[in-house]
């Protein structure tokens, strides 16, 4: 089966489905592989493009594969800019491809969150986190491809006596040509499109693109489908309306864009309080370093490296990676000073500190249909993540560098560690530059009752039967590690319980 564009929907068109899923990220690609192989007669929908020529170019990537054009910003103690992505393999196509599984100790506290259901927990998941990453290819980045920013890392934190090291990713085929966050343009990245939605299609699977969802249908309170228009991606003219009817709905629009599409769905109160409750982003910030040998941060495999140290738990450093526009922009580089960072960066390495977090925030809807996203934080997170940044700051210069600039509004470069450590003591929430959060995640969490959850363990909504969630919103907790592999391999597990009751 082919990928249908905006071209296939001539006018308004009714499918009928075993199972609809809406969102072909990684929980959405995992759930409809294992659907599909279980011969259960799949459709999904996509509100992103069928295809995409990828380039790196800030424009396109926002107007084409981030949801809501890369302009969600989470308002609270302090602005969050927010990404997610968007197009057939949601977020895999623009992601950095990091391969982490979840650490045993968050995967069995969710046993107790599940009232003893063990479907997650490590020994479960093991065997499937080992069929997936086979199937998404996961190798380590190697050293011909690493490039001097992530070399840099390793050797700044080993140094240090940390642990360290070039990180898994599901980037086969990568060159080291440094855009992952703007797509892959040489096929390196084994996205979910390339492997999960491609084995789910040839089990006859159908992949409707171009097509957001407006509305989860509810007959006799149960979910019976979805309907949503169709439109041209590059004008947004309305072409037609998809309806699809279907014996299970399985929303995996990711951790903003199911709260959001059951909130639209006028379903808020029928799922109870927690949807869009909850919001966890792994906050992150980043410190650069300045070398006086030539680093290009912009060449090598995008985030190939991170340090642990035992004394931070739940602070995942790893490398900060940014084209020459984007570092521009970073540093807040302006009239005649653009000359001169330009001349510095390529001697510039970064590092980006993110925070396993406590602090929560929330999605809900504006009245023009967009996220509505909230985030506060907690007092440990903002320690953790100062602690994390002096680390940071330490095993850059470890690595090499000379000058250290941390993202501390109106602190400019620090000659010294001290100077750096001075800004960052004296540095208030709102005084960080440029807070960013890739993981929006526990939206619609899992749990055993509609008070404190969305889903029970199988997926399905506490409060519609037919309706389940297969993404990065039904996670308890924060992770603490990069949500992709965990989103793919919990899709896959869903999926396969869904199977079997239909
Ligand atoms: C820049 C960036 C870098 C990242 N780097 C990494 C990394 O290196 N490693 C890692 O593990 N994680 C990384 N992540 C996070 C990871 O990509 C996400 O956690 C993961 O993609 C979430 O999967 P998901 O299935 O929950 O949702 P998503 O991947 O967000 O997919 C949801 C899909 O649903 C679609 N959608 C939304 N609403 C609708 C609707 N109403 N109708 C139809 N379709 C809809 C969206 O367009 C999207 O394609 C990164 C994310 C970004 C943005
Ligand atoms: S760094 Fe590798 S995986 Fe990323 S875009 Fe370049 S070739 Fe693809």
């Amino acid at each position: 089966m082919t990928v249908y564009g905006w071209e296939n929907v001539k006018s308004d068109v009714e499918m009928e489905a075993d199972v609809v899923i809406v969102g072909t990220g990684p929980g959405g690609a995992g759930a409809a592989r294992a659907l599909a192989e279980a011969g259960r007669r799949v459709v999904m929908l996509e509100e992103g493009p069928a295809h995409s020529n990828f380039r790196p170019n800030h424009a396109h990537t926002m107007r084409y594969h981030m949801q809501e054009n890369g302009s969600m910003v989470a308002l609270g103690s302090a602005a969050v800019s927010v990404a997610a992505g968007r197009g057939v393999g949601g977020g895999s196509l623009i992601n950095s491809a990091i391969i982490w599984r979840t650490p045993d100790h968050v995967l069995s506290s969710w046993t107790d969150v599940l009232g003893g259901d063990d479907r997650f927990s490590p020994a479960n998941m093991a065997p499937v986190y080992d069929e997936i990453g086979d199937i998404i290819e996961v190798v380590k980045t190697s050293e011909s491809i690493a490039g001097e920013n992530n070399k840099l890392i390793v050797r700044g934190a080993r140094k240090l006596g940390l642990k360290a090291d070039l990180l898994h990713r599901n980037a086969p085929r990568c060159v080291g040509c440094g855009i992952c966050n703007f797509g892959c343009p040489s096929g390196g990245k084994a996205s979910v499109d390339k492997n999960l939605i491609a084995l789910a299609r040839a089990q006859g699977t159908v992949v409707q693109a171009d097509t957001k969802v407006s509305r989860i249908l509810v007959e006799n309170g149960r979910a019976v489908g979805v309907v949503g228009p169709t439109r041209h991606p590059d004008n947004g003219r309305l072409v037609g309306t998809v309806t699809v009817r279907a014996k299970a709905v399985m929303l995996c629009a990711g951790a903003v864009g199911t709260p959001r599409l059951i909130l639209q769905s006028g379903l808020g109160t029928t799922l109870g309080p927690r949807v869009g409750k909850g919001l966890h982003l792994h906050p992150g910030n980043a410190v650069l370093g300045l070398c006086d040998f030539p680093v290009k941060m912009w060449s090598g495999a995008t985030q190939g490296a991170y340090f642990e140290d035992p004394e931070l738990p739940g602070v995942l450093p790893h490398t900060l990676s940014l084209p020459p526009g984007a570092l521009l922009l970073a540093m807040g580089s302006v009239g005649a000073q653009v000359k001169k960072d330009m001349e510095m960066a390529p001697y510039m390495a970064g590092c980006l500190v993110m925070v396993s977090d406590k602090g929560e925030g929330t999605v809900g809807i504006k009245s023009n249909g967009s996220a509505d996203l909230t985030y506060w934080f907690a007092d440990e997170d903002v320690d953790k993540m100062r602690k994390g940044l002096k680390r940071t700051c330490e095993v850059l210069a470890a690595g090499g560098a000379q000058r250290l600039l941390v993202p501390v509004v109106g602190a400019g470069w620090c000659d010294t560690m001290d100077e750096a450590f001075a800004a960052l003591d004296a540095a208030q929430l709102t005084d960080y530059q440029a807070m960013y959060a890739a993981h929006p995640m526990a939206t619609c969490r899992m749990g055993t009752d509609l008070m404190n959850s969305v889903i029970g363990p199988d997926g399905q909504a506490h409060g519609l039967p037919g309706l389940y969630i297969a993404d990065s919103s039904i996670f308890p907790t924060s992770l603490g590690v990069n949500p992709q592999y965990t989103t793919m391999v919990m899709g896959t597990i869903l999926g396969r319980d869904l199977a079997k009751t239909l």
